[in-house]
């Protein structure tokens, strides 16, 4: 079933790459929705990318650029929907994940349209000659410092796409306002990523990045992230990892239920997931904020009782936690990875210290679940 508003310019795979639509708003906008391809596959499948195009009096806005690769894609998508790369007035992205910025240096070569970004994006998409972590990772943007894709995987694949980042000329988003579409409200919602944006228009739509998906619950970050990359944020990110990690995403989701709340008729349109498995992923802002922190309530309870008979690794967490499918290949480290933003918010909570420095342990405190719902929107 479509829903009555989308109109399909092009249809394409059933989960959803290479699908074109077009959204018309009551107020006369139009929205374009272009799906380009992923490479993550097996269960942790996030499906292609949605990037979205915004068309209104001011211009034509891009939001999001695809894959590493996709810029060249994404304006042969942009034609087909009757509309020319030359006309574009600004791209601007949802964060900074290589899933949605990856195309945005050759985009900007193919058409000049200047570039607006959150001013996290803009230090964490630059190399730090001589601050990186590890020899290996020189050159590589500070926002993928911490990534766990094995050396390689990352020296072959990702050495071009960070000197283009590094390169860029970008144009910074500093308050809510978009200014290229003064119409366009900005919402900062760190967490899943410290740059994550949505792009608000009017009380009509939401343009929501990995922030919000259908069927699927985005990464949390880490907050242990945050001790590598402290010098080069904006000084007032320095003091504390406010941008990073489960507390700051829920924070983010919380401010979601109420902005949901308060403008129902908002059509959610998420990074991902939009169109999967021959279906249409649509989404309530305030019902799938509410519904992920749940799932991440009961996910913390679940570490806690695994932790119950005493202490344990991240990894043998994951593994007692998650379906041995999920394991497989990189699995394991994205398990982890969730384990671990859970573990912070454990200690946070009182519940869970780390007696030793790889093995985490019950304190025996249940404070888990009221520290949740008294986390503030802010
Ligand atoms: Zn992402
Ligand atoms: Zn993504």
């Amino acid at each position: 079933m479509i829903p009555e508003n989308i109109e399909i310019i092009q249809s394409g795979e059933a989960n959803g790459n290479q699908w074109i639509i077009r959204l018309p708003l009551p107020s006369g906008r139009v929205i374009f929705g272009l799906a380009t391809e992923n490479i993550y596959g097996g269960d942790w499948d996030l499906g292609p990318t949605w990037n979205y195009l915004i068309q209104g009096e001011e211009g034509l806005i891009l939001i999001d650029t695809g894959r590493f690769g996709m810029g060249a894609r994404l304006l042969e998508m942009l034609e087909r929907a009757g509309l020319h790369g030359r006309d574009l007035t600004g791209i601007t992205l949802t964060h900074g994940h290589e899933d949605h910025d990856g195309g945005l240096a050759e985009l900007v070569r193919k058409t000049g349209a200047p570039v607006w970004v959150h001013p996290l994006y803009d230090r964490l998409r630059r190399s730090y000659a001589g601050q990186e972590p590890n020899i290996a990772k020189r050159d590589f943007s500070a926002s993928c410092w911490h990534c766990f894709m094995p050396e390689t995987f990352t020296q072959s694949q990702c050495r071009q796409y960070h000197r283009e980042r590094d390169g860029l000329e970008t144009n910074l988003l500093k308050g809510r306002i978009f200014p290229p579409d003064t119409e366009i409200q900005l919402h900062h919602l760190p967490g899943h990523c410290p740059d994550s944006l949505a792009f608000q228009i009017g009380s009509e739509a939401l343009i929501i990045g990995d922030t919000l998906l259908p069927d699927i619950t985005p990464h949390p970050s880490q907050e242990a992230f945050f001790t590598g990359v402290r010098d080069i944020l904006p000084p007032a990110d320095q003091r504390s990892p406010s941008v990073y990690g489960l507390r700051t995403y829920i924070r983010s989701l919380k401010k979601m239920q109420t902005l949901g709340r308060r403008f129902p008729r908002l059509t959610v349109l998420p990074a991902h997931r939009f169109y999967y498995n021959n279906r249409w992923g649509i989404i309530d802002a305030a019902q799938r904020s509410a519904e992920i922190i749940e799932h991440h309530r009961q996910r913390g309870l679940a570490i806690r009782t695994v932790l119950q008979p005493g202490p344990r690794t991240a990894e043998e967490i994951a593994r007692e936690l998650f379906a041995p499918q999920l394991l497989k290949g990189l699995g394991i480290r994205m398990a982890v990875n969730e384990v671990r933003s859970h573990l912070e918010l454990l200690v946070h909570s009182g519940d869970v210290y780390w007696p030793t420095e790889d093995r985490a342990a019950a304190t025996g405190e249940t404070g888990f679940e009221d520290y949740i719902r008294r986390i503030e929107a802010d």
